[in-house]
């Protein structure tokens, strides 16, 4: 992997922002020290070796999927790109919905993806709810600064105070009640005196201001709710505006990049941290919030709660279901975490929002496999073809490159016997125009071996062809000197009946008939696609059942073993996606 693969190389406006930051010598004086690190224990810290710090902040209530891939992807490709540190942090400040199991699917997705918060021997795995205590004393700083107060609204009268977007809102009655009382109050918050929702700390910042975000937003709320890591130790819990920029600055955070939904909330991002900065508790240079465009694709949803219910409406089989668009499901399917790195820097980093459409996807997987992947046979859809004029028991060692562009890998044996399997659409009774393989009369080449004169087949009582015959043309064997002294116009592979190996195959299509089935307020279950999984019996050149990474089979696409259902005693295989170039199209 070189240093920044995942991250677009080529100039964007992060990259812009942290070479200014860089040539202005911003970060010239900035400590580290093992997070919580508050400003007083700062001053008699090291200077950070790191040159910047960025950080991928997952909630863990959810698993991974490519549009996480995308910021995973950014946010380590920068740190990598400008000597710095990329942390994996957990934003564990909503106990409800947060489990350890999805903290561990998560490291497991980032290390898989072929990125590391180890860095010189350090580890910068890091647990928002680890600064729970210092987030305490900052909150206990803001109310005596008088930047914050326990109001007593409930929360639909707080609503219904705060304005709209045209008219300012109306100051608390407890906005200006005295410094102790709200100290006392937020105490007995913290002590679990007051039910959920009775009492909140709000920052005091301005009612008025044009900016929603910045009418005295909550910061504390009860939440009287057993936390995976704290367990009950806590039943007040920082709200994520607030939450955020306190975990950056604690771990000194220099490019804090997140999505364009939180743009608006920028100034209270700033004022947050100039506000605890100016009252020592947190030290200078602060971090900044950089947002981009999310990333968005055609014919997949990623929101939590959909994902959530196709799983559990069992419209697909688990959150690795190879359809759905997780990480989980994509590696399922055969991904490479090298193509998710190469989509996610191909799609760039913007401002404006945009739908990507899947096929980038599928695209940067062929392209990551077509130099690499080792060639193979298999047929999907058999029907046996007997070569009448060679014996029972004949066997011929037929060969093939591993892969074409690669000599060096060597070649491929596999046997010509008497019975073969091909694939049922390679015949035809009665040939449609331009139809060059196999029917009667007709002469095609065997892939690797001879060409043979399609001489007729066998058809059951229902007229449903279930043999066809041929004879093979002796001396023109590939890569004999005869083998072009006949044309022949089609092309056909096969494997051997005696020797192919069986396996299930399951082949994947786009999981919705539209391309946006989530657009509007649109039923995105209505448009489920129910052909998105079909799985055949099909026969596979001996060999590629021990393959463990991605192969290409001729004609057909990429394919990987499948990750749960593939044994050594049952050979079960996905197909990541077809050829860009179908031989169907090509050729019939
Ligand atoms: P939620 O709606 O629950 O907050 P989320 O998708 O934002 O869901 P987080 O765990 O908060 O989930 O996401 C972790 C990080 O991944 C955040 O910094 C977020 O901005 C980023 N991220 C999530 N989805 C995308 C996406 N589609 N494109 C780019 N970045 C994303
Ligand atoms: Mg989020």
């Amino acid at each position: 992997m070189t240093p920044h693969d995942g991250e677009a190389s080529t100039s964007n406006f992060l990259r812009h922002a942290i070479e200014t930051d860089l040539k202005a010598n911003r970060f010239e004086g900035k400590r580290w020290a093992t997070p919580p690190a508050l400003a007083q224990a700062l001053t008699q810290a090291d200077l950070d070796p790191a040159r910047i710090r960025t950080r991928f902040p997952p909630e863990p209530n959810g698993f991974l999927h490519i549009g996480h891939a995308k910021s995973i992807c950014l946010n380590f490709g920068l740190a990598a790109a400008y000597d710095g540190v990329c942390h994996l942090r957990f934003d564990d400040t909503n106990p409800e919905k947060e489990e350890q199991a999805y903290v561990d699917a998560i490291m497991d997705a980032v290390k898989w993806l072929g990125f590391d918060w180890q860095s010189k021997g350090k580890s910068h795995l890091y647990f928002a709810s680890d600064y729970f205590d210092v987030m305490y004393t900052f909150a206990q700083a803001l109310i005596k600064a008088g930047h914050a107060y326990v109001d007593e609204q409930s929360p639909e009268q707080m609503r219904l105070t705060r304005g709209t977007l045209t008219e300012p809102g109306h100051d608390s009655p407890w906005r200006n009640r005295p410094i102790d009382e709200s100290l006392a109050r937020f105490e007995e918050m913290r002590n679990g005196q007051h039910p959920d929702g009775s009492l909140a700390l709000r920052a005091r910042v301005d009612m008025t201001s044009p900016n929603m975000n910045m009418r005295d937003p909550v910061i504390y709320r009860i939440r009287h709710a057993h936390h995976h890591r704290t367990a009950d130790r806590w039943c007040i819990y920082p709200m994520y505006a607030w939450a955020h920029p306190v975990e950056d600055a604690l771990e000194g955070i220099t490019h804090s990049v997140c999505t364009l939904e939180f743009e608006d909330q920028r100034p209270f991002y700033d004022w947050t941290l100039n506000t605890l900065a100016d009252l020592g508790c947190l030290a200078r240079p602060l971090p900044r919030q950089y947002e981009f465009a999310r990333l968005n694709m055609s014919y997949i949803v990623t929101s939590k709660r959909k994902l959530l219910q196709l799983v559990k409406d069992h419209h697909v089989s688990g959150w690795d279901d190879p359809r759905l668009p997780t990480l989980a499901g994509l590696r399922r399917r055969g991904y490479t975490p090298e193509a998710i790195r190469l989509f996610c820097e191909r799609t760039g980093v913007s401002k404006a929002n945009s739908r990507i459409d899947y096929s980038g996807l599928e695209q940067a997987l062929r392209d990551d496999q077509d130099p690499k992947a080792p060639r193979s046979v298999a047929i999907l859809n058999p029907l046996k073809l007997v070569i009448t004029n060679l014996p029972e028991g004949y066997e011929e060692t037929c060969h093939a490159p591993v892969h074409p562009h690669h000599p060096e890998l060597g070649q491929r044996a596999f046997a010509l016997t008497r019975e073969l399997w091909i694939e049922r659409e390679d015949f035809e009774l009665v040939p449609p125009k331009k139809y060059f393989r196999l029917y009667p009369g007709n002469q095609v080449r065997l892939k690797y071996a001879y060409v043979v004169n399609c001489t007729g087949c066998v058809q059951d009582d229902d007229g449903n062809v279930i043999e066809v015959h041929a004879e093979y043309l002796p001396d023109t064997r590939s890569g004999t000197p005869g083998a072009d002294a006949i044309k022949v116009k089609g092309t056909v592979t096969w494997v051997s009946a005696k020797h192919a190996i069986a396996a299930t195959i399951h082949l994947y299509d786009r999981l919705f008939t539209e391309a946006y089935p989530d657009a509007g307020d649109a039923d995105f279950l209505a448009h489920l696609n129910p052909e998105s999984r079909q799985t055949v019996q099909g026969w596979l050149e001996p060999g590629t059942q021990t393959l463990t990474d991605v192969w290409q089979f001729e004609r057909l696409g990429y394919f990987a073993p499948d990750r749960i259902e593939n044994r050594p005693d049952q050979v079960v295989i996905n197909r990541i996606t077809t050829l860009k170039d179908n031989w169907a199209t090509r050729s019939s």
